[in-house]
């Protein structure tokens, strides 16, 4: 595949994934797309991609980077949101990393994140909220938070369906649902903006496999699901269903669901059994905070995943160390849950934690785990010894404030250390 709008590495292999053993093949040397990203995207990026490199490097390999454009960057070098290339490169290449990059509110052109997750139908976003120790939270006991987010990436109320009030193509909607569907008088009069909610089986089940078996593989307790099913039955009432409807038919032998713990176990887990239990979403905002060690992974659409994670990131010390990574089928995108916080973009201040352990997600996806530790435990033992940027240090007493730049290389010294 050739391109014109990015330089591929003339050193270094590419990630190739092979369909009939479903496993991809990773060389000690890969090329791997970056997207820095807009806003402090321009900080967080450099300073991850040394560390990851860092990384990498002691434990005998080395990443082959492959500067790929899209917002801001992409409109300079080429006068628009998102090249082809980028895309494709994403896809020929099947692990990368991304900064934020900005949504305008309102008017504008479309959320190139979500753009992204749909064209390379990356389903899952993955966000990990665990506690680091040292780094400050506004709860009394922050470890008690070790959750994995797993949000549907490609439906819901942000699959783009929506119609801009005053247009004629929403009156011949709200015409479609008063006339022909029966809502009469539901909607009020005056302009309107509608937007459509699909939830597929597809969609909830495929996302749903992916975090039981994940808490399968990875030892968990439990799988969460969390909706809004009491009001919206027929998109997230039916995804409590079909998430149901798969932990009963195509797990029985590893899963038993609340009702039965309680009815046949008085609520002790079986040895080796998974719980699938279900959360309204309001109630499970407040639990997540309350009852926090009784949630371990979650599975969820859309919407409900973005604000959860945001909450939980809050507990575990903000969004600067919160990370996160889309996958799909023989595919991952890694990202950090932050957007691109333009106020404080480009000053070499922001946090670059949460893009760097998004990296430590990318590289355990490669199968680097040894790499990925060494990224963690950096991170940790930096923090832990007060190093930290502006965002943690405003929360700790007798810290030291360190830029970016100067936080990512109090990491990559760590790593040497390490190693
Ligand atoms: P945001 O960029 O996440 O920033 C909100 C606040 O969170 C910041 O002002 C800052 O708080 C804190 N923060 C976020 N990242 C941080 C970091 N790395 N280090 C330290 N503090 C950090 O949210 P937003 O202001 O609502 O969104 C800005 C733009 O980003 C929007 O265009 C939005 O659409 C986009 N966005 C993109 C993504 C993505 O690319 N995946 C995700 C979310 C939002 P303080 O100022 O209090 O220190």
């Amino acid at each position: 595949m050739s391109y014109d709008k990015i330089s591929v590495p003339e050193n270094g292999e590419q990630i190739t994934y092979d369909e009939e053993a479903d496993e991809l093949n990773v060389p000690d040397d890969p090329i791997i797309p970056i997207i820095h990203g807009d806003g402090i995207g321009k900080d967080v990026g450099p300073a991850a991609q040394k560390v990851l490199e860092a990384a990498a490097n002691a434990t005998g390999r080395n990443i082959e980077w492959m500067r790929v454009y899209a917002g801001e960057s992409a409109r300079e070098k080429y006068d628009e949101n998102l090249p082809d290339d980028t895309v494709e490169a994403i896809k020929e290449f099947n692990v990368a990393i991304k900064g934020p990059l900005t949504t305008p509110v309102g008017a504008g052109f479309r959320s190139l994140n979500v753009a992204l997750r749909k064209t390379l139908d990356l389903y899952a976003n993955v966000r990990p909220t665990y506690h680091l120790d040292g780094v400050p939270s506004p709860v009394k006991n922050p470890s008690a938070m070790d959750m994995v987010t797993f949000r549907e990436n490609t439906e819901d109320v942000y699959a783009g369906i929506e119609w801009e009030a005053g247009t004629d193509e929403v009156q011949q909607v709200k015409e479609f649902v008063e006339e022909e569907m029966g809502y009469d008088s539901t909607i009020h009069d005056g302009p309107v903006g509608i937007g459509v909610k699909p939830i597929t089986e597809f969609g909830s089940k495929r996302l749903v496999r992916e975090a039981i078996d994940y808490a399968i593989e990875n030892d968990r307790d439990s799988v969460t699901l969390v909706h809004k099913g009491n009001i919206m039955k027929f998109t997230e009432g039916a995804f409590r269903d079909w998430g149901y409807e798969v932990a009963e038919e195509e797990y029985s032998e590893d899963v038993i669901t609340e009702d039965t713990l309680w009815d046949e176990y008085d609520g002790e887990a079986p040895e080796g059994k998974l719980v699938v239990k279900d959360r309204i979403a309001d109630n499970m905002l407040q639990q997540q905070l309350t009852r926090t060690s009784d949630y371990d992974v979650i599975a969820t659409m859309n919407l409900n995943g973005d604000y959860m994670s945001d909450a939980a990131g809050a507990q575990i010390g903000g969004l600067g160390i919160a990370p996160g990574a889309n996958f799909g089928e023989s595919r991952c995108l890694a990202e950090p849950v932050h957007g691109s916080a333009p106020k404080h973009a480009g000053k070499d201040k922001a946090n670059p934690t949460a893009m760097i352990l998004s990296g430590r997600l990318m590289l355990e996806y490669m199968g680097w785990k040894d790499a990925g530790k060494l990224v963690r435990d950096a991170v940790e033992e930096t923090i832990s010894s007060g190093q930290v940027t502006y965002d943690l240090e405003r929360q700790i007493e007798g810290g030291t404030k360190l830029s970016t730049s100067e936080y990512a290389e109090a990491v990559v010294e760590r790593i040497e250390e390490l190693a």
